[in-house]
């Protein structure tokens, strides 16, 4: 029989967790953990994830800014913000939404951040830090998905682990947590040959590719656990994910749904990352 994790429920307690973890380390410390959030542009996508992301800070008690600069920011601009935000004391974490416009680097920008500040796990010193197996922040979204196996009780050593999609956000940091937890791991992309050849191994199966409902029920193994990332707006202007869930899902043991599996993770993971980094700030 198949089980549908709910990543709401799991989203839920963290994040009641935190509020707890949260006012407790203020009673002790006086520090109100702080997050700044800038957005470039007017991506509707990208607004609703920063309004998102402020609603929880204050949820949980954090300190929340939030800086929404005009599409047409230079980059010297942007630079000039980030640099003010590692040294502001208020604010532990830092977050750019992406994607950013065209005329801005964003590996120059991400570099620019503070890696003790860096709670998306982006910069390269944290990048580095996941490979060697001690960064100080992992990025939010495969997090959030190491967070929902392990509460769902999933075991992964030994394991066959499949990931589709190779991006710096979500498949490369998958890759290396799993492969942490003992997986034996494979990265499938756009030029992998016999697809539905790899996936069908896959023991635990991550699907981060953006095309809707594209993990069909011939790519998954009898029993498998099936992780959905992809977010892809429809025409009918619903969420689908890339796995097609009807089909695959009674062939699994274990699935999320999209939305409300992957997604609220995310920002939970956020969260997490962002109060880490007040913690660690308070004992330097
Ligand atoms: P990217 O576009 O950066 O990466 C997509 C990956 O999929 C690439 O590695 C690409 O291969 C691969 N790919 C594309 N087509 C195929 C194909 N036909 N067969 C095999 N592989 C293919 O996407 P992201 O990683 O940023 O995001 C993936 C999905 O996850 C999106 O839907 C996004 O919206 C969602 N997402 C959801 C989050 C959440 O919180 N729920 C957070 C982040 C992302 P190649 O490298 O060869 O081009």
């Amino acid at each position: 029989m198949s089980v549908v994790i709910d990543g709401n429920k799991v989203s839920q307690e963290i994040r009641q967790q935190l509020r707890g973890e949260t006012s407790a380390f203020q009673a002790q410390t006086g520090i109100v953990p702080g997050l700044a959030v800038v957005l470039v542009g007017d991506d509707p996508a990208s607004q609703v994830y920063v309004g998102r992301k402020a609603k929880a800070c204050e949820e949980i008690g954090f300190l929340s800014r939030e800086y929404r600069l005009s599409a047409d920011t230079s980059e010297t601009a942007l630079l000039d913000l980030i640099h003010e935000l590692n040294l502001d004391s208020l604010i532990h974490g830092i977050l750019v939404q992406l994607p950013l416009p065209k005329h801005i680097s964003t590996d120059r920008i991400i570099a620019a951040i503070d890696p003790h500040k860096d709670v998306d796990g982006f910069h390269p010193y944290n990048v580095g830090g996941l490979v060697t197996g001690s960064p100080l922040f992992v990025p939010c979204t495969p997090r959030g998905i190491m967070e929902l196996l392990d509460r769902t009780g999933i075991a992964l050593a030994g394991k066959e682990a499949v990931i589709v999609g190779r991006s710096n956000i979500v498949g490369k940091p998958m890759a290396l947590l799993l492969l942490a937890q003992h997986a034996t791991v494979t990265i499938c992309h756009s030029r992998t040959k016999d697809l539905p050849a790899v996936t069908s191994r896959a023991d635990v199966l991550i699907a981060a590719v953006g095309k809707a409902r594209m993990i069909t029920a011939n790519m998954v193994k009898d029993n498998a656990v099936v992780i959905d990332v992809g977010v892809n707006r429809l025409e009918n202007g619903k969420l689908a994910g890339d796995v097609a869930f009807d089909e695959v899902a009674p062939k699994t043991s274990f699935i999320t749904p999209v939305p409300g599996g992957v997604g609220p993770m995310t920002i939970a993971m956020l969260m997490k990352n962002t109060l880490d980094a007040a913690i660690a700030a308070s004992k330097k």
